[in-house]
């Protein structure tokens, strides 16, 4: 197998810095050098780009970036194991591998990226525990567009089929919504269980997100009520689940013009919208 860097082998780091993968953290650690360096090809050129890498853990993917030709690589780990390995790969590319020990979701990455010269990717593995978390920050992040350029992630194939669903698609839900509302997402390819070590008990695919620069006019916090109210009782129609918004479903159904017999899964982002634009209206008139 070709080699992309004079490192040793994951397996040997890992026995070296006793790394045994930890389920808590959602450790499932892909050793497979070429297939990470095809993980940081997939989300483009990465020439004069500063990737934010969440959970590196012994590092495959961080080196399959900074191999490809990333100018930086900004790495979150919350495991302080991982720490000693990745600093061997930091003095491997000097000044381009940046290590911050904490946990991603505290750590304000739209801060870090203001610190930085040129374009910012995130690039990552995530941990499946908080990942859709993590995600769903970045895409109400404020301001829009964001601080990234592109997301390319990899998470649960079910997950990355509920990102890149729209209203034709059984995964369709609030996170299609969000993710169809404020960028172009599409899913790239599966990795098989038996690519990670340990193997998870199902297939993972990698997603990749672009931001629509300027998205439909659109109040965050009612779109959220709005899908939250709708897809919470996704079976009902919307004259039935938009009820929980205490506005009648009447009138938010007839200025967002659709049918009171509609019911979640069959509404277009563009309905969504338009609903959480009308609730808005009719909140602020009523009081
Ligand atoms: N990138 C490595 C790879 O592809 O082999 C490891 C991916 S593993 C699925 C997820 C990594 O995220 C682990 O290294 C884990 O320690 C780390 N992690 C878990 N929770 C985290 C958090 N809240 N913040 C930062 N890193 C976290």
């Amino acid at each position: 197998m070709p080699q992309i860097d004079d490192l040793p082998p994951l397996r040997d780091v890992i026995a070296t810095h006793g790394l045994d993968a930890r389920k808590s953290l959602g450790q499932n650690f892909l050793l497979d050098l070429n297939l990470t360096a095809r993980i940081a090809r997939s989300s483009g050129a990465l020439e004069g780009v500063t990737v934010v890498e969440v959970g590196p853990g012994p590092g495959g993917l961080t080196r399959g970036l900074l191999a490809e030709g990333a100018k930086a690589v900004i790495a979150i780990e919350k495991d302080r194991r991982c720490l000693a390995a990745l600093r061997e790969i930091a003095d491997h590319y000097p000044g381009r591998l940046t290590i911050i020990e904490g946990d991603a979701l505290e750590i304000d990455m739209a801060a870090l990226a203001a610190g930085v010269d040129g374009p910012v990717k995130v690039v990552a593995n995530l941990p499946y525990n908080v990942g859709t978390q993590l995600l769903t920050g970045w895409l109400e992040c404020d301001p829009w567009p964001p601080w990234w350029q592109s997301l390319t992630l990899m998470f649960q194939k079910e997950v990355a089929e509920r990102i890149v669903a729209s209203e034709v698609d059984k995964a369709y839900g609030r996170l299609g919504v969000l993710a169809g509302w404020r960028t172009r997402a599409r899913m790239l390819f599966d990795i098989a269980p038996q690519a990670f070590t340990p193997p998870p008990k199902v297939t993972s695919a990698v997603v990749h997100l672009e931001p629509i620069l300027e998205p439909m006019d659109c109040d965050i916090r009612y779109l959220r009520r709005v899908t939250a109210a709708a897809f919470g009782q996704r079976r009902k129609m919307l004259r039935s689940s938009l009820k929980a918004l205490n506005v009648a479903p009447a009138a938010l159904l007839d200025d967002a013009g659709l049918n009171e017999t509609a019911r979640a899964e069959e509404i277009p982002v563009s309905g969504f919208v338009a609903l959480a634009n009308s609730l808005r209206e009719r909140s602020n008139k009523a009081q």
